[in-house]
């Protein structure tokens, strides 16, 4: 059985920072003209800094672009990735970037050597993860973690201030990790596949 893995980009295959100035942070404080700090833990920007949706959506506009391309991999993501591929992986990498960002997108896993076999955008990925038989994705934002795993999907939880309201330890579909090592350690228990020479895991 081909070993099918879904993966998310934005704070999950990218590093976005720590929880206090992350690079949205930083680009939005920039953006405003003053420091702005982040009000509440929510994944939607009007809501954890207390902005206009007007206001977010200029910023996300003019900004996104510039962050996309200038984001750095998250830590060990592509060693994490290029092993699972040399182990006959299938990778797909679901976002919900707004479509445009495509080719943008693609140059950036290139240029951060992360292989993959297909790029989708969608903003409902569930539909796409359920024809593709996608048993495991590997996600950060709360809705979708909800939606996948109330559908039968198992989840790893990149953990980030936004979803650690999610209580994994109720589900037997949800795990959480903190890291790509973490991240490896799960995808290998969860499809069985424990590697040779794997003593120290
Ligand atoms: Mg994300």
């Amino acid at each position: 059985m081909k070993k099918k893995l879904g993966i998310d980009i934005d704070g999950v295959l990218t590093h976005e920072g720590g929880d206090k100035n992350n690079i949205w942070q930083k680009h939005l404080s920039n953006f405003l003209g003053y420091d702005i700090q982040r009000k509440k833990d929510a994944f939607d920007f009007t809501e954890a800094y207390g902005l206009s949706d007007d206001i977010i959506k200029k910023f996300v506009e003019h900004k996104s672009k510039e962050i996309y391309t200038k984001v750095k991999p998250a830590p060990d993501s592509r060693q994490v990735i290029q092993a699972l591929k040399k182990r006959g992986y299938c990778i797909y990498i679901i976002t919900a970037r707004d479509l445009k960002y495509h080719k943008l997108t693609k140059n950036w896993l290139k240029k951060h050597d992360i292989p993959y076999d297909n790029l989708h955008h969608r903003k409902n990925k569930l539909p796409l993860i359920q024809k593709e038989n996608i048993p495991l994705f590997i996600e950060d934002n709360k809705k979708n973690i909800l939606q996948l795993s109330q559908n039968n999907i198992t989840v790893i939880i990149k953990d980030r201030y936004h979803n650690r309201m999610i209580k994994e330890e109720n589900s037997s579909l949800l795990y959480r990790a903190d890291n790509w090592q973490q991240i490896k350690e799960l995808i290998y228990d969860f499809f069985n596949d424990y590697p040779e020479n794997c003593c120290s895991r």
